[in-house]
């Protein structure tokens, strides 16, 4: 399996080169010149395997010999990255609502993916246990093994705190998280500049995620830092969902999700059923997208947005416009308003035509704005909807999932929640529906609180506590104690000077 970049289609590198160097020189990112595809035999024959046994079959089909990729060495990684690490057996267990929600006409035959049993509680963990031991095989290949790999990250929250557990101590590498300074909850923030390991640094940036995410695109674009660090003996990389690594591990759960359902009996094989992603750079539910287009019987991909709703209004209207205010919502990893992802759909959505994509991100770049032809538009509707949820909307979520329906809900998850339902009622699909459940609910406690109407305290880490009162849930245990973490990062800069970090 090779692979090409979405805006240079001479670009030809192996799944090694693609996952060692992140992004593609010129800016593109990087996806495999096919899908590979899935047969509902193989579906049917992964039903019976492990979550670890389902993510080496799927993988195996992305990392190929071609890129120096054994069925071995693919094992070892994946039974590293699932196997103790995440705290159900499942890994990313399918759970059902109580009864209440069948007595809902728009809720019934909906089940929960929860991907936020890792050791972040946030779903990246999923990607981030698995790309480190990726990034170790495919530099070693692809470098010759002699060089350092500084992994560099930005973050909306959730991903710092994954990525950096996941590279804590990994020989070899080095990390440097950027995360914006006002942007994050203080639980999230807390995660981060506590983390441990002697390769890690943490970084706030004085902006918001897309100053962030634009600060680290622009290091990896200047051929003068890299050429400094190649003298240095060190290659820039990413754990950013610009990175195909990351992606591929991604792809994995929403085929198991499906296993899960025909082991389960609630579908036969080849039934269609919808998953609804709570989304924000467009990373989880482009993976969605792959899996259908292996083959996994999905009907509708239902993208569903925080009030920040520029893929709404994308999918709706085929113009995807950010001259537009950023909101902070209690959704925080989904505040962004450059959903870097959404370029790979868009790639594929023009037939693999490089130079269109490239066309469309240069406007973006230059004017903020891009429209695709209304040919195009159409196709992507059949197979994508889209919906957003404002603040009182989220807050209503919770509240009815937990009140009527018996389920604890984060905000993103919320989000999710409330966008089902507004497609149900308004296109009357009764498709059998799985919602991703992205983050543990206790990692936005506040929020939570305050959507069930119980007293918040104004300390996060208290709110952790009440929340565990309240619901009569356990606080997971890597969030419990986090109060109590010493602080170990205090730096913050301004978006310009984040480049000066790569001397580290
Ligand atoms: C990152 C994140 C999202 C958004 O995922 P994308 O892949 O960026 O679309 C949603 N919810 C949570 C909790 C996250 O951490």
């Amino acid at each position: 399996m090779r692979y090409t970049s979405t805006r240079d289609a001479r670009v030809d590198v192996t799944s090694s080169q693609a996952i060692a160097k992140g992004i593609s020189p010129e800016g593109g990112l990087f996806l495999p010149k096919t899908i590979p595809a899935l047969s509902l035999w193989e579906i049917k024959a992964l039903a019976e395997m492990d979550y670890a046994g389902r993510a080496e079959h799927i993988l195996s089909k992305f990392l190929t010999a071609e890129g120096g990729w054994t069925r071995d060495e693919l094992q070892e990684h994946v039974r590293g990255a699932y196997t103790g690490t995440f705290a159900d057996p499942a890994v990313t267990p399918l759970v059902d609502f109580g009864p209440g929600a069948a007595q809902n006409a728009h809720m019934n035959d909906v089940h929960i993916l929860e991907l936020f049993h890792g050791p972040t509680c946030a779903f990246k963990d999923l990607a981030l246990q698995l790309l480190p031991r990726l990034l170790g095989s495919a530099a070693a290949r692809s470098t010759g093994g002699d060089k350092e790999i500084l992994i560099l990250t930005a973050t909306s929250g959730d991903t710092g705190k994954a990525a950096l557990e996941g590279f804590k101590d990994v020989p070899g590498t080095k990390i440097i998280v950027f995360y914006p300074s006002d942007g994050v909850s203080a639980v999230q923030k807390r995660q981060m500049v506590s983390q441990e390991g002697s390769n890690v640094r943490v970084v706030g940036v004085i902006g918001n995620f897309d100053d962030a995410q634009n600060g680290v695109k622009d290091i990896f674009a200047n051929p003068s830092i890299a050429a400094v660090l190649n003298a240095r003996g060190r290659v820039l990389s990413s754990a950013n969902s610009i990175n195909w690594g990351r992606l591929a591990p991604q792809i994995v759960y929403y085929v198991s999700a499906y296993c899960d359902l025909l082991r389960g009996e609630k579908i036969t094989a080849g039934e269609c059923v919808n998953f609804v992603v709570p989304t924000g750079n467009f990373g989880n539910i482009l993976a969605a997208f792959y899996a259908k287009r292996m083959g996994l019987p999905v009907k509708k991909l239902i993208c569903a947005s925080n009030k920040n709703r520029i893929l709404t209004d994308f999918f709706e209207t085929g113009v995807y416009d950010r001259s537009r205010p950023f909101y902070t919502t209690s959704s925080p990893s989904m505040d962004i308003l450059i959903s870097s992802n959404l370029e790979r759909l868009l790639y594929l959505a023009a037939r693999r035509d490089a130079e269109q994509c490239a066309g469309w991100m240069r406007q973006l770049a230059a004017g903020g704005r891009y429209a695709i032809p209304p040919e195009m538009l159409r196709t992507l509707q059949t197979e994508f909807a889209a919906g957003s949820c404002d603040e009182q909307q989220c807050a209503a979520a919770i509240a009815k999932a937990w009140t009527k329906w018996g389920y604890l809900s984060d905000p993103h998850t919320a989000v999710g929640l409330h966008v089902l339902e507004e497609y149900r009622a308004r296109t009357e699909d009764p498709t059998r529906s799985v919602v991703v459940a992205t983050a543990s609910p206790f990692k936005f406690a506040g929020s939570v609180l305050e959507a069930l109407g119980e007293p918040a305290p104004p300390d996060e880490f208290a709110a952790l506590d009440a929340l565990q009162a309240a619901a009569g849930v356990p606080c997971p245990i890597p969030l419990r104690g986090l109060r109590d973490k010493p602080v170990r990062f205090k730096e913050t800069c301004a978006p310009a000077r984040m480049a000066e970090y790569t001397r580290w």
